[in-house]
């Protein structure tokens, strides 16, 4: 029977390599066929700073993956990146009738990795990355995995395909999820035959909610819609950041070490310090301190209008400060002389890899027309005064149609107006039809509107209440309430 069932699998097995090996014949014949069209319909490689939030990365050794991948960047408008093996494969490397071939024996290789040369220049602005490859042996090839494992994929889509004469998507794309953050949203995958049509490609991608870059302009608000799954929003940057954090202001020396230790060990990824705090090097030390990988993390951090006119060296100052590799969002914390040559050294410093993303903070509507025009990179972000007693309700849609997000400081009213704003009858109903404080309503309130909050503590207790945020709604009716208690009244003087 045993020997039945070996004679069956080695059977099976055989056809399935014949099958490969066909594949192999019919994609070369394809493959050089092809070429010209290929080369005339496949957009160009990636271009630094080019206009696109998608990537299509492709592997594709006779061709089939290539033309597939093309048709898929050409209709979303991506950018496209070949996934190039250090050492190209020849075609014994490939020869699936030989046991020993390299092909064969990196994929019975779990830990197989193949050099990958070259790699994607800033994968941070991507937000969705189609992943395309051939299968081999039911799985995709293991140069694949060096790939995954090779960038931060938190936050972003993975839409995987493959492309095959005979074998299925099968398990291969599932098989990948592991190699990367568990962040990551993973589309169902596709088995393509090589002669696959471009309206075969594109219908898959369009019934996967996958829509073209261009088409997406005018729907920048729902773009940097909150994701309360993931508790984060993604920057216009591509980066996510965490929708709840922590503000530092006012908090100096170990008062600050504990607060973002604290803060850290509650789960909360945010943290917002500046210059001006004067306790930069505070948190940089309990990020360092928290044994949290750095990526996890988004530090905030702003250049006071009195280092605009040495930008660069504030740039480097805040960096030696922190001491945590890269800065995630830097501000310039105030509009003032200088601000434009200011922000174009962060642009410059965001092409350098020091920073991820920039923004600006206390720029309201006819700041930010005049602001605009002069600089190249949007804002991915800025900061506010927002609290119950000062909306900014022009400000907000304002902001949120040009595609940036809003974040609000002194969100409980700051220091020296907590009490009144907590013990605002209004709010204290709605908190208690809850079982919610009301720091956390109106913490609710700013997510539900939109706004990102960084409320300030050292008291671990309300830095723990100030994380509970999702565990309740506030109905239409309560969020009409809260707006309804708008005074426009301003709790610091910018
Ligand atoms: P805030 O968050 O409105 O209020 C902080 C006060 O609220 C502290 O006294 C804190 O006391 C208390 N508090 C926090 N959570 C509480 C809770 N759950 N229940 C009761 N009380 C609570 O003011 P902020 O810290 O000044 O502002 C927030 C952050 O915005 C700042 O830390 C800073 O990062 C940023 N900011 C930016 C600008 C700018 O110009 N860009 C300006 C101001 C502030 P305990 O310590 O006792 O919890």
């Amino acid at each position: 029977m045993k020997r039945m069932i070996y004679l069956g699998l080695l059977f099976a097995v055989l056809l399935c390599m014949a099958a490969c090996g066909k594949e192999q014949e019919t994609t070369d014949q394809e493959g050089s066929a092809a070429k010209r069209t290929e080369e005339e319909s496949v957009k160009k490689d990636s271009l630094p700073g080019e206009n696109t939030d998608i990537l299509v990365a492709y592997f594709s050794c006779t061709g089939t993956t290539k033309k597939l991948a093309g048709y898929a960047a050409e209709y979303l408008n991506a950018d496209l990146h070949e996934i190039r093996p250090e050492d190209p494969y020849t075609e014994e490397d490939l020869d699936y009738n030989t046991s020993d071939s390299r092909a064969n024996e990196e994929q019975n290789d779990p830990s197989a990795r193949p050099a990958v040369a070259g790699n994607v220049e800033d994968m941070g602005k991507y937000r969705t990355v189609v992943l395309a490859y051939p299968i081999w042996w039911g799985e995709a090839p293991k140069i694949i995995s060096t790939f995954l494992e090779s960038y931060d994929f938190s936050g972003k889509t993975i839409v995987p395909f493959c492309t095959s004469h005979s074998s299925g998507i099968g398990s291969s794309d599932k098989n990948l999820h592991a190699l990367v953050d568990d962040s990551a949203k993973w589309k169902d995958g596709k088995r393509f035959a090589a002669g696959a049509s471009e309206s075969e490609i594109t219908g898959w991608l369009d019934d996967m909610g996958i829509q073209p870059f261009a088409e997406k302009a005018g729907q920048e608000v729902s773009e940097r819609a909150f994701d309360f799954n993931t508790k984060t929003v993604t920057l216009n940057s591509g980066y996510p950041m965490p929708i709840n954090g922590l503000g530092t202001y006012s908090l100096t020396g170990d008062t600050c070490v504990k607060s973002v230790s604290e803060a850290l060990k509650r789960g909360v990824r945010l943290i917002d310090t500046a210059y001006m705090y004067g306790n930069e090097a505070e948190v940089g030390k309990a990020v360092r301190e928290s044994g949290i990988p750095r990526e996890k993390i988004f530090v905030i951090t702003k250049l006071y209008p009195s280092q605009f006119d040495e930008p660069e060296k504030a740039i480097d100052e805040a960096l030696k400060k922190l001491d945590i590799g890269y800065i995630d969002m830097m501000l310039l914390h105030h509009p003032g002389t200088g601000d434009v040559e200011a922000y174009k050294a962060m642009e410059q410093a965001v092409e350098d890899g020091k920073i991820r993303s920039i923004g600006l903070s206390n720029w309201y509507v006819e700041e930010l027309e005049e602001f605009l025009p002069q600089v190249n990179i949007t804002p991915a972000l800025v900061q506010n005064e927002i609290h119950p007693y000062y909306q900014e309700n022009n400000v907000i849609p304002y902001i949120h149609n040009l595609g940036i997000v809003v974040q609000g400081w002194y969100p409980l009213g700051g220091r020296g107006h907590t009490a009144e704003l907590l013990g605002d009858k209004t709010i204290s109903e709605i908190a208690k039809a809850h079982g919610k404080s009301s720091a956390q309503v109106i913490l609710r309130w700013n997510l539900q509107k939109g706004v990102v909050v960084i409320p300030g503590s050292s008291n671990p207790d309300h830095i723990q209440e100030n994380t509970e945020l999702y565990d309740f709604e506030l109905t239409d009716e309560e969020m009409a309430q809260i707006n309804a208690l708008d005074r426009n009244e301003k709790h610091d003087w910018y």
